[in-house]
This record gives structure tokens, C-alpha cells and sequence, in this order.
């Protein structure tokens, strides 16, 4: 690889994320959503477009581990998700199945969570066999152990949680992939009684509204104070956008939702999560109909996420110390360092009961 100069990480990208490399595939290039995909980077203006002349990915490891980073935060991979993708995994407590359009993000999020998960240089690769990633849905209706099983959430029916591994909005102007998913489940192309979710730090959303959704994609925006925004959510819109794009969304009828996460108890935490609440309620304030929940996620690491994240953001402030944290194990037996019980203990009492008094409309899904 030639040696590529490091580009600077602005603190808030345009609403819609433009790739400055894109890599196809053979087998990619051969699909119709491939193909889709390819006319939408060059629509946008992406001069590097190349396409492989077979399945693999070139290497993408710079002179650095910093200029490997930031090639691939640049570098969008068009790919044929394998067959171990392609079968959906339960992801409590968010929803009952995990399906991915694509993995990895172009955002610079310096606590993100794909750190843990994903490994490699940070590329984002999306999938162009997208009629293979959402075959399963119909074949899993009714199946499942958190909404499906659970009377308060039955009505959302067998959900899918679309951002696990990447963050669905900000590829959409490139890849055209979540408007197809949610127009797809709308229309009942794979049947009855089944759902989307993802949760976004985008606000893209123009290619979503208007879309035939039915009310079964849940888009929840992912927000947090101004201090951690501000200091730790580089690549992403601002929260005011974020909450803009959720008014476009609540008024065209889709439920929405706010994921207020990681949550930190930085100093002033209570009147910066205050400020966000009340933002929150004054920008949904008439929607009719409205049908919001809530989702509270503490700040966490493991080993793996921590190492990660200390050698892309060598600088960071983020609280990553162990000493300051409670162990408990993952369901795959790593180690996670969550906070101490009494801080949680604060934590989440002080927003069941902010939540409730300022968005009493709002359901809380989950603490965690
Ligand atoms: S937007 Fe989400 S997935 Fe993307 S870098 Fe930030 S935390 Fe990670």
C-alpha cells in the first residue's frame, strides 16, 4: 500500500457518509444490489472504484497502525456476506434476532463497540447478496425470547435488530441497503408479524421518509450528553440533527426511540441529561400518535475493546480504567468493566424517574 496521509477526523461529518475508496468484489460485482451500490458511489462522486479481479480483500495495514485506521475508516468493501453471516443470531435485550447489512462504520467513535467485536483494520463492509441477508426473517416469525416472548412488547412482533455491527443510516446514500430492508418488511414481503430496528448517530433520513415502512421499523436515535458528544462522537451528526431527523421520522409514523447510550456520570451529568430529556421532548412535542421508547446503556469495555480503542485513539480521555470498575463476565466468558454497583444504582434511578417525569409518554425498554 503507498503511504497515505493520515486525513483529519472532523468532530461532525456531513449528514451522509461518502467513501473515499470503494472495493468490489467479483462475486459482488455479479449481483444486481452490487451493481446498485457501485452506481450510487459513483453518483456521489467517489473516484476510486475498484474492482477486484476475485473474492479477496487486499490488505489495507499502513506504515502505522494510525494511517491503517484512517485508510480504512475511508474504504467501503462491496461484499457477498458467507454463509456463517447470513444465519441470525439472538441479540437480548435489544431484539429477538441480529441480521447485519453490512459490518463496520465510518464514524469515530472513540468508546465504539465494534472495537470488541470486529476485528482488523476498521473497514466497513456491505453486503451485496441483501435478498440472502433478510431470506431468514420469514422463516423465524414467531420465534424468539425477547420481544416475541414478552406480552408488553408483543406488538412489535419478531424483531431484527439491523446495528449490531454497523450503523445502517450512515451508509444509505452509498448503499441504498436499509430503505430496501424496511420497504421489503413494509410491503409484508416476509410476512406477517415481524419488525426492524437499528438505532443511528446519522440524520440522513430523507431517503427513509416516505418509504411504505408500515410502522415495522423502530429507528431509535442514539444520543447522549453534550459532553460526550461533543468530546467522543467524531464522524457523526450533531445530537440536534439527530433529534431533527427523529421528528421527520415520528411525523411520517414510524415508532421511534432514543438509545441514550454509553452512558457516563461525567461531572454534571444530571443537568446535561437533564438538558438532553427536555431537548428530546420539546422536538417531539405534537407528533400525534407518538410511539417512543427508551433504551439505558452504561458505559462498558473489555480487554479486547480496550486495546483496541487505546491504539485508534491513542489521546483519548475515555475512562478506560480498570481499577474504577466492576467485573462480570460476557455470555462468552470475557471479562467486562462496567461501573461500581452504587453508581449504577444512581445512575438508574435518576433517569427511570427523569425519563418518566420529562418524556412521560415513553416506554424504557431496558437498563443495562
Ligand atoms: S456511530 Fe456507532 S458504530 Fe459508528 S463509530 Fe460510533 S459507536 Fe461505532
Amino acid at each position: 500500500m503507498t503511504s497515505a496521509a493520515v486525513e483529519p477526523v472532523t468532530p461532525h461529518a456531513r449528514r451522509s457518509w461518502r467513501p473515499k475508496h470503494v472495493l468490489v468484489t467479483r462475486s459482488a460485482a455479479e449481483l444486481p444490489h452490487g451493481r446498485e451500490i457501485v452506481a450510487r458511489c459513483e453518483a456521489a462522486g467517489v473516484e476510486d472504484i475498484q474492482l477486484l479481479a476475485g473474492d479477496r480483500l487486499p490488505g489495507l495495514r499502513g506504515e502505522s497502525e494510525r494511517e491503517t485506521y484512517a485508510r480504512a475508516k475511508l474504504t467501503l468493501a462491496v461484499v457477498v456476506a458467507p454463509p456463517s453471516a447470513l444465519r441470525p443470531q439472538p441479540i437480548p435485550p435489544s431484539a429477538d434476532w441480529r441480521l447485519d447489512l453490512a459490518k463496520g462504520c465510518p464514524a469515530h467513535c472513540q468508546y465504539c463497540y465494534l472495537a470488541g467485536s470486529l476485528s482488523g483494520p476498521p473497514i466497513t463492509r456491505v453486503y451485496a447478496n441483501l435478498d440472502d441477508v433478510l431470506a431468514p426473517i420469514a422463516g423465524l416469525a414467531g420465534q424468539g425470547t425477547v420481544t416475541t416472548g414478552d406480552a408488553e412488547r408483543a406488538d412489535e412482533g419478531t424483531t431484527f435488530e439491523l446495528s449490531c455491527y454497523t450503523d445502517p443510516l450512515g451508509l444509505e446514500a452509498v448503499t441504498g441497503s436499509l430503505s430496501s430492508a424496511i420497504a421489503s418488511v413494509g410491503r409484508g414481503e416476509h410476512g406477517p408479524g415481524v419488525g426492524l430496528r437499528f438505532t443511528t448517530k446519522f440524520d440522513g433520513v430523507a431517503p427513509l421518509v416516505g418509504l411504505p415502512h408500515d410502522g415495522r421499523t423502530r429507528v431509535r436515535m442514539s444520543v447522549n450528553s453534550a459532553a460526550v458528544a461533543r468530546r467522543f462522537e467524531g464522524g457523526t451528526a450533531s445530537v440536534a440533527a439527530r433529534l431533527a431527523a427523529l421528528r421527520a421520522l415520528a411525523d411520517d409514523g414510524y415508532p421511534v426511540g432514543l438509545t441514550i447510550a454509553p452512558l457516563m456520570p461525567l461531572p454534571g451529568w444530571q443537568e446535561e441529561y437533564a438538558t438532553l430529556l427536555h431537548d428530546v421532548a420539546a422536538t417531539l412535542d405534537g407528533v400525534p400518535q407518538l410511539d417512543l421508547t427508551v433504551e439505558l446503556i452504561t458505559h462498558r469495555f473489555t480487554e479486547a475493546s480496550r486495546a483496541v480503542l487505546l491504539q485508534w485513539y491513542p489521546q483519548t480521555k475515555l475512562d478506560l480504567d480498570e481499577g474504577g470498575r466492576t467485573v462480570k463476565r460476557t455470555k462468552f466468558g470475557a471479562r467486562k468493566y462496567v461501573y461500581p454497583t452504587p453508581v449504577m444504582r444512581e445512575m438508574r434511578s435518576w433517569f427511570e424517574h427523569e425519563v418518566s417525569a420529562t418524556l412521560p409518554q415513553a416506554r424504557v425498554l431496558y437498563w443495562t
